[in-house]
């Protein structure tokens, strides 16, 4: 449906379209402003649905003397697509603005800082750009350059474009998510492209994509709505408008993301490639995980019936909706053989495991499931999904190692499993007089199945201090407990050894382990948690961690 013209708030005279989309990464948003003597589009997207509705737009502002300036927010393919689909027959003069750079990519076809490579094999539209911003000092307007400060040592480059009414618009280059992209100010409306979503896992180190840059632009873009009281209306490249409080809000969690994003790799075809595998090896990993999750659910929800409380059956069963994690469950899945089919990388399928994975950790991270499920089984299917994150931004896969006391971090391991192990008859007898206290009681009992019956630890004296990352090292450990003791083992003895600069973790069990109770795909994802230097193998039927010992002098 066509979007109505509406008055735009701190500009006289001007109304504005919003041709807003759900977000997607194949069709940006567009915007008309129309004042007395110009109209200025914002970027077209590439469906040709919505170049048509733009076009019916336009016609509707024809014969009226007014010229056309189409400005283009940065060169991605998703918002130049249909740009050839615009319609300048009618009596408009018109010109197309963007960055110099930008002009550059689509003029030369430019497949990757298009980001073209990315969706199917579509054709990259023909334009010629009437006005290249913040390269020629020739531009077919009225406009002035400079910077806007913003502070002591933050400021943006602009372009002043004097508009009927005595209005401006400003143009503000704002690189980062791409070195063309470009931010716009008129009136109460600020508009930002996509530098918000600047470190969304996915677009993180896509061709053009700078940290340092877009750190500085989203500082720059927040000051701005900070000292400017003027803006009122916040727009993006996707998804729906904010006032500026939540533009602020989106600009800050989106600069701290990428504070931490330095020394991303670039996504070349071999970082893709790896990635792929990595991704692939998490996705199988959280499947099982969820599935077991989803298990513990069920297996609540039927206890519960059994004991007669279907009210609160049903209550725990909306807490951690069933059909929204078999829902999500088939997503994944779905989304798992498209990924495994498809030899090219796909953004779109990125992206949409990342929302997954993104749900599905926010789903486990509301307080009220706690007492459903183990908490060690919540752990490891939240670093999972964030291990998934961390792995789609493209971050290094390095593991920032720290000098710790293995048989420190394998005695918490050990209590942690114990507090929901071991249960106090008494404790039953108490909690049964109050409803409430049973509940937990219960709910504790079940949670706990499957944890190991019992857990030796035997611990050399002296052992050397190890490099490893303390926390990742115990969701390694209780994987593996709780891998071990599924399949059965109801004794598991675990030494710590230190022999010829390393820290050797043993692990044997009653029966006696067998190398099929450790499937090979989940070894392999545990070594890699554990970090670059430290192995976790089969030998002799034992499992073994093995990480390097520091020296003394080194702790
Ligand atoms: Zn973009």
């Amino acid at each position: 449906m066509m979007p109505d013209w509406v008055p735009l708030s701190g500009a006289a005279g001007v109304e504005w379209l919003a041709f807003i989309n759900k977000p997607n990464i194949t069709n940006s948003n567009a915007y008309l402003i129309r004042t007395a003597g110009e109209v200025i589009l914002i970027d077209v997207g590439s469906d040709p649905r919505q170049a048509d509705a733009i076009n019916a737009a336009l016609r509707g502002c024809a014969g009226s003397g007014r010229k056309l300036i189409v400005l283009i927010s940065h060169c991605h393919f998703d918002h130049i697509g249909a740009i050839d689909k615009l319609d300048f027959t009618s009596d408009m003069e018109a010109i197309i603005a963007i960055e110099a750079s930008g002009a550059n990519a689509i003029e030369g076809y430019d497949r990757e800082q298009t980001l073209a490579y990315l969706y199917p094999p579509v054709p990259l539209p023909r334009a010629r750009f009437g006005a290249r911003l913040f390269g020629d000092t020739d531009l077919p307007f009225q406009a002035s350059t400079d910077e806007l400060q913003l502070g002591p040592d933050l400021s943006l480059p602009r372009v002043s474009i004097p508009l009927a009414g005595g209005l401006v618009l400003e143009v503000l280059h704002t690189p980062g998510h791409s070195p063309c992209s470009l931010s716009l100010r008129l009136g109460s409306l600020l508009f930002v492209a996509d530098i918000a979503a600047g470190a969304t896992p996915g677009l993180v180190g896509l061709a053009g994509w700078n940290q340092p840059a877009l750190v500085r632009s989203l500082a720059a873009l927040e000051r701005l709505l900070e000292v400017d009281g003027g803006i009122v209306i916040c727009a993006a490249g996707h998804g729906r408008l904010m006032d500026p409080a939540a533009m602020v809000k989106a600009l800050n969690t989106a600069r701290c993301s990428a504070e931490g994003l330095q020394g991303v790799c670039e996504k070349n075809d071999a970082r893709i490639t790896a990635l792929k595998a990595f991704a692939l090896e998490v996705l199988s990993e959280s499947k099982q995980l969820f599935a077991a999750l989803a298990g513990q659910v069920f297996a609540t929800h039927h206890w519960l019936t059994q004991l007669g409380d279907e009210e609160e059956a049903e209550r725990l069963l909306k807490v951690l909706d069933s059909d929204e994690i078999e829902a999500a469950l088939a997503d994944m899945e779905a989304f798992f053989d498209r990924f495994n089919a498809n030899t090219d990388p796909d953004l779109g399928l990125v992206l949409k495991a990342s929302a997954t994975m993104q749900a599905l950790g926010q789903r486990l991270r509301e307080p009220a499931n706690l007492d459903l499920i183990r908490p060690t089984m919540l752990r490891r299917a939240i670093s999972l999904l964030d291990i998934f994150l961390e792995t789609v931004r493209g971050l290094d896969l390095s593991i920032d190692a720290a000098p710790a006391e293995i048989p420190v971090l394998l005695a918490e391991v050990v209590s942690e499993l114990d507090a929901w192990s071991n249960f106090d008859a008494s404790a039953a007898f108490d909690a049964v007089e109050d409803g409430e206290s049973f509940h937990r009681f219960m709910l504790a009992r079940l949670a706990a199945v499957s944890a190991p019956q019992k857990i030796s630890l035997d611990i050399q004296p002296g052992i050397p201090a190890a490099a490893i990352h303390g926390e990742r090292f115990k969701v390694v450990v209780i994987t593996l407990l709780e891998t071990l003791s599924g399949g059965g083992q109801r004794q598991l003895d675990v030494s710590v050894l230190g022999a010829g600069g390393t820290v050797l973790v043993r692990f044997r069990g009653t029966p006696a382990l067998q190398a099929s109770e450790l499937p090979d795909l989940r070894r392999k994802i545990l070594e890699r948690l554990l970090g670059a230097g430290v192995s976790l193998e089969f030998a002799a039927g034992a499992v073994e961690i093995k990480v390097p010992a520091l020296a003394y002098a080194e702790v």
